[in-house]
């Protein structure tokens, strides 16, 4: 008896660029692909572990750029995944960490085509682990909050105010996904509820061969995210977590990767 045929989608975590952070999930994924739809924050090393039969198709949306729209990406999926192909969705670091994985799983089974999702290293991950910084310590750090600075269109966005006080009070680190480009906004708002001398991480390409970090507290953070150019894709990271631990690890992180 043949198992019915059941049109399949598998969302895969490209990870944060580094391609050897893939998981071996996700390397299995990519090899059986035959139609490989993939954002592009994805690093393009990733796709060697692809048939070279496989049909992959770029559908980047980063902001400011020529993008596919995403209902366009739904559709693409939909329509392979009926053909009979079988289709990955490569997506920079984990799907459900921003990047609308979300809504890709809740359109798809709306057209009742199964999805199966595979982790990936979220940037922001990536981005303290290669500062020797971790994103919980049990003297300064008692959770962790992964949060956008980007809203969607209508969307108020986060009460960064409010956030902050939480953070505070909570012993919170904050990490800012998108949030470079209304850094002037985030930090006036964080400012309400956190003092201007936390400690601030900005890491830019993270685990890429060009990443670039920079240091600063909450008071400098604006005008240091704009005198050292730190554009997308860049991660803020923010609490003690990054102080002290920060300035000497940094160091020695920095030895390590030259020396790798
Ligand atoms: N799903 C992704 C995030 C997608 S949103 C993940 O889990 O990492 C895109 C944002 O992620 C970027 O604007 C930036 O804030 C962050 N980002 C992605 N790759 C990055 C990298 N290599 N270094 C720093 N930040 C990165």
């Amino acid at each position: 008896m043949t198992t019915p045929f059941a049109p399949t989608v598998t969302l895969v975590g490209a990870g944060p660029g580094d391609p050897e952070l893939l998981t071996l999930k996700a390397v299995k994924a990519i090899q059986r692909a035959t139609v490989l739809l993939v954002d592009d924050l994805v690093n393009p090393a990733v796709l060697e572990h692809a048939s070279p039969s496989a049909r992959i198709v770029h559908v980047g949306k980063r902001g400011g750029c020529k993008s596919t729209p995403q209902a366009f990406i739904e559709k693409l999926m939909v329509m392979a995944a009926r053909e009979g192909e079988t289709v990955v969705r490569l997506k920079g670091g984990d799907p459900f960490i921003f990047g609308r994985g979300g809504e890709e799983v809740e359109s798809l089974q709306r057209e009742g085509i199964a999805v199966l999702v595979v982790n990936g290293i979220t940037a922001g991950l990536a981005a303290v682990t290669s500062l020797n910084v971790p994103l919980t310590h049990r003297n300064h750090a008692h959770g962790v909050v992964f949060v956008t600075g980007h809203a969607k269109p209508g969307d108020d966005g986060t009460d960064w105010a409010a956030l902050a006080t939480t953070a505070k009070a909570a012993k919170l680190t904050l990490v800012i996904y998108m949030g470079v480009s209304g850094v002037e906004h985030i930090a006036g708002g964080l400012l309400a509820g956190l003092p201007t001398s936390t400690p601030v991480a900005i890491v830019q390409h993270a685990s890429l061969p060009h990443q670039r970090e920079a240091f600063c507290t909450l008071g400098d953070l604006a005008h240091t995210v704009r005198e050292q150019g730190m554009g997308s894709p860049a991660v803020m990271v923010v609490g003690d977590v990054t102080a002290g631990v920060a300035a000497a690890s940094h160091k020695t992180a920095q030895q390590a990767r030259q020396a790798a």
